[in-house]
């Protein structure tokens, strides 16, 4: 089933267009199945749940952080994960870069955008996105690759499409600046009910967890995320 699944997909995509499985709440065995079918970057949302597939998977794939960041997480996120998507603070991007200075590493980061401007949503506001992305260039330790959306959820895939053509625009204005240390090369936007529409307003990079494994089930391991 995953194997199809995966094969679908990467026929389907685009050229230039990453897929990131997103594995929250799958078994390593699921997941070593979706690296073996293909697929080369794999998204977590949890720290403390990477660990553990790491142990399975290790350099099979490479590691992108999808989920919220804590500041108590970083030590550990920065030296599991190949790309944090979900920076969204300046105070957060210190942190990162402070580890990653630890370490000796230049951790690629995507600036994470609350496309629709939701209270209870990560994500910088659209209209704050530039400052930050100037503020963090400021910094050694991480590198600004491009963007990434959530966008609301819909029910009906087509009501995401104008909060992914603001991203697009942000991301093409920001481009523009050339500014020292950005590069804006990865537009992350669409998960499996809308990355078509997301491929449709100009995403490279697309976040895809249901279509691959099916719908998720919640029981034993690991609680709900909370978005
Ligand atoms: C879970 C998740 C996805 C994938 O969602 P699906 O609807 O299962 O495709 C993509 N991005 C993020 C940040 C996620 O948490």
């Amino acid at each position: 089933m995953i194997k199809q699944n995966v094969a679908r997909i990467l026929s389907e995509l685009p050229d230039g267009v990453q897929l990131v499985a997103a594995v929250k709440a799958r078994r390593p065995e699921e997941i070593l199945e979706v690296v073996e079918s293909g697929v080369k970057i794999l998204g977590e949302n949890y720290v403390q749940e990477a660990e553990g597939i790491y142990e399975v998977i290790g350099n099979k794939a490479k590691w992108h952080f999808i989920g919220h960041l804590q500041k108590n997480k970083v030590k550990k996120a920065v030296k599991l994960f190949d790309m944090i998507e979900t920076v969204d603070s300046l105070e957060l991007a210190r942190e990162i870069d402070k580890r990653c200075a630890q370490i000796g590493k230049v951790m690629p980061v995507l600036v994470e955008i609350n496309s629709g401007r939701e209270e209870q949503k990560s994500g910088v506001f659209p209209e704050k996105t530039e400052q930050l992305v100037r503020d963090i260039s400021g910094l050694n330790n991480l590198r600004v690759t491009g963007l990434m959306t959530m966008g609301p959820r819909f029910g009906n895939p087509e009501d995401s499409r104008p909060y992914f053509v603001e991203t697009k625009k942000i991301f093409e204005r920001i481009k523009k600046l050339n500014l020292p240390n950005i590069q804006m090369r990865y537009l992350s936007m669409g998960m499996t009910n809308s990355y078509k529409i997301a491929l449709d307003e100009g995403a490279n990079m697309v976040r895809i967890g249901s279509k691959i494994f099916g719908e998720r089930d919640y029981g034993a391991t690991v609680k709900a995320p909370s978005r």
